[in-house]
């Protein structure tokens, strides 16, 4: 079977994780500093806050931002649940914003289109979540001069975009927004076993997610209430939890990162290769802004619904059969159950819901091989015929 994503991890990468086995530090140490050191400068932000996952750091992003009871939370339908569950870990109302059927991302007509009306029923968001759909950025400007419009905050859930740009700039530069978060999940363009990663430009943000990653205690004299009394001391000033990477991972994540263009050019390169076989073919490939270069976490395709006679259930289930280790990205958020008991229905999201219907993500990983790309496409056009 050619899995959907795989990780891609050399001698190097498990010598530096060997070596930190043997070292004083499994977790706290100095790797953990390196790693965000190395992927604030990376992406031209002042601060990087490595914690356990992009869950974490989207729950601990949202408190930072002040997100309580009684506010909304808006984020996209096409995302994975916890973009929008970090609305629900803290007691505020999730609403979504439907996508653009050309780039999958959340739809700034839409938001526009719902602001508009939120202002009017004076339930405005505290907090949107614009994320950006199989590595390629949202309308950002957009997003954010409506931020300054109607006072809502803006974290970007890059989960997939690591080592992707947005007009120009490194994902993760915060140019447009308070909060950018990175998974590090193995399916994604890098990887640290599990783990997640908030950069900010945000002093205070910075300061608020570290203390949150670690129980709420600080060490830094500066932030206590009152003078140390020794060497020992620590001072809870805040509820917290335990979301801090382990020195393992963040070494993983250093090895990874000194390959993360090589990554995102990899996969371009598959990109551009599966454009080619797939010309002709009744399925549409998907579009590439021209401001962004996408890091192309996914190569999702939707069926030609008039063209195609078999259902997209069909020719999934035949891909498996064939071998070819599909997906599909995403049931829409507000169709999960847990969603559906807090009132949403089918038809609230049709754009999402229709791209739903038809998306199938086919493999794209880092060593993905010309031949693996052949049965792919050779596959998938046996089955469409
Ligand atoms: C993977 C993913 C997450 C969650 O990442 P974890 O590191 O597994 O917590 C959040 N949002 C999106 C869009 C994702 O793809």
């Amino acid at each position: 079977m050619i899995p959907y994503g795989k990780q891609d991890i050399n001698q190097a990468d498990i010598d530096s994780v060997v070596n930190i086995l043997k070292s004083d530090f499994l977790t706290q140490g100095p790797q953990i500093p390196l790693f965000e050191k190395n992927v604030s400068d990376y992406c031209g932000v002042s601060t990087a806050v490595a914690v356990n996952s992009a869950t974490s750091a989207l729950h601990i992003a949202c408190l930072a931002l002040g997100l309580g009871r009684d506010d909304w939370l808006w984020t996209s339908p096409n995302t994975f649940v916890a973009s929008a569950n970090c609305g629900l870990y803290c007691g505020a109302n999730v609403d979504f914003v439907d996508i653009d059927p050309k780039t999958y991302n959340l739809c700034i007509k839409e938001l526009e289109k719902k602001l508009i009306q939120a202002r009017k029923d004076n339930n405005l968001p505290k907090i949107v979540i614009p994320v950006h759909f199989a590595g390629q950025s949202c309308n950002m400007e957009k997003i954010s001069s409506l931020s300054k419009e109607y006072g809502f905050r803006v974290i970007e859930d890059a989960s997939h975009a690591i080592g992707g740009k947005y007009q120009g700039k490194s994902i993760g530069c915060c140019q447009y927004s308070d909060i950018t978060v990175f998974s590090f999940h193995p399916v994604k363009i890098i990887t640290t076993a599990e783990g997640g990663l908030a950069t900010t430009n945000d002093v205070s943000l910075a300061d608020k997610m570290k203390s949150l990653r670690s129980h709420g205690i600080t060490r830094d004299t500066s932030l206590m209430t009152s003078v140390s009394e020794g060497d020992w001391y620590y001072q809870q000033i805040d509820l917290g939890f335990n979301y801090r990477m382990t020195e393992l991972q963040a070494a993983l994540g250093l090895s990874q990162m000194k390959r993360l263009d090589e990554f995102v050019a990899r996969r371009h390169e598959c990109k551009e290769y599966y454009d080619e076989l797939l010309d002709g073919v009744s399925i549409v490939t998907p579009f590439q802004s021209p401001d962004c270069y996408s890091a192309l976490h996914l190569y999702p395709i939707l069926l030609d619904q008039d063209q195609v006679k078999k259902s997209r259930q069909k020719v999934f289930k035949e891909l498996r059969a064939g071998a070819i280790g599909v997906n599909v990205h995403y049931i829409p958020v507000h169709m999960q159950p847990y969603y559906k008991d807090r009132g949403f229905k089918k038809g609230d999201f049709p754009k999402s819901e229709n791209y739903y219907k038809s998306v199938i993500s086919i493999p794209l990983f880092q060593s993905l091989t010309k031949e693996m790309q052949d049965e792919v496409v050779g596959t998938l056009k046996s089955i469409l015929e």
